[in-house]
């Protein structure tokens, strides 16, 4: 399609049609991974529930603050100086009905002096919304705010967006609680490593970048596409040259895109942020 061409789906939607893909039995649940030691040529993994397993090869998705990553390189993502502030409304048609008019089953993205709101329809009737600005990395312990009340939530609102129309008060009224504020993390853009033979990583685990770009999950998707060709392909001699090109052209690929991501996020988050994005969305 179109190089600006950008369906959406809701999270829930997408996962149920990953997990129907996968033949019964394929995920187990309720399974937390909580250490693994080497053992011949591969890994025994031990969980939370007390089970444990051995693995020819492990591959981390397990997110952000992965707790594989350590096997395989000791980098660690960077603060990014964003925080947003997450909020999510039900029957979103009759309990926010300003807001979801002007949303027109759309998005809005508000921007303000480095502060901005981010709203989005979701397919179910919901609206999911971000107060997205700049913050320190401890805002989210240090604010003070009881993030599981609505009047609190919004007596903040009020104080950090001062200038801001109450047409947005409705959103921070009527959300499910808790809000879930959110530090915006990124993995640094020339991060490298040396292949290993039995573990690798995807998604947020490898390279969790800013939501800027709106490209997190098509990464994910994209790694894990690209390993499983790699794992079955009869051009690798064995799993340690697949995961060594996997890897190499994902932290290349990463790497760019993370790029993209931040210098967005500095835009979105900038003195004068609604005509650079004007200007910038114009080009589209
Ligand atoms: C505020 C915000 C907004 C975003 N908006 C967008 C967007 O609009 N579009 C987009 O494409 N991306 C967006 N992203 C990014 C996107 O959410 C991620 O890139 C994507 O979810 C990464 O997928 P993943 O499978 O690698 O990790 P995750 O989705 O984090 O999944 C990791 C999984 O591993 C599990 N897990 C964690 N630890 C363990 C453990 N020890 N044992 C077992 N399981 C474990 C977790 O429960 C989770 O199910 C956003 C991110 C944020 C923070």
């Amino acid at each position: 399609g179109h190089q600006h061409f950008r369906p959406e789906i809701d999270r829930g939607a997408l996962r149920k049609i990953l997990l129907d893909s996968l033949t019964a039995e394929t995920v187990v649940w309720d399974s937390h991974f909580v250490t693994m030691q080497a053992k011949g040529l591969g890994w025994a993994l031990q969980f939370k529930n007390g089970t444990s397993a051995y693995a020819d090869l492990v591959i981390a998705a397990d997110g952000a603050n992965s707790k594989i990553r350590p096997y395989i390189t000791d980098i660690e993502p960077f603060y990014s100086g964003i925080l947003m502030l997450e909020g999510n409304v039900y029957d979103a048609v009759n309990k926010i009905p300003q807001v979801h008019k002007l949303l027109a089953g759309g998005k809005i993205m508000a921007f303000g002096n480095k502060q901005d709101l981010l709203i989005g329809q979701k397919g179910n009737g919901e609206v999911g919304f971000y107060a997205s600005f700049k913050a320190e990395e401890g805002w989210s312990k240090n604010s003070g705010i009881d993030y599981s009340d609505n009047a609190a939530v919004l007596a903040w609102f009020k104080q950090k967006y001062a200038e801001w129309d109450s047409l947005w008060y409705e959103l921070f009224e009527n959300a499910s609680t808790p809000f879930i504020p959110r530090p915006i993390y990124c993995m640094p853009l020339d991060h490298n490593w040396e292949a290993q033979p039995n573990v690798t990583m995807l998604g947020d685990a490898a390279h969790v970048m800013p939501p800027f770009a709106g490209e997190g999950v098509n990464m994910a998707m994209l790694d894990a596409l690209e390993l499983s060709e790699l794992l079955t392909s009869d051009n690798c001699a064995n799993i340690h040259e697949a995961i060594t090109i996997y890897e190499t052209n994902m932290r290349k690929r990463a790497s760019v895109i993370a790029k993209e991501s931040l210098d967005n996020g500095e835009r979105m988050h900038s003195e004068n942020s609604l005509n650079t994005m004007v200007g910038f969305f114009s080009g589209h």
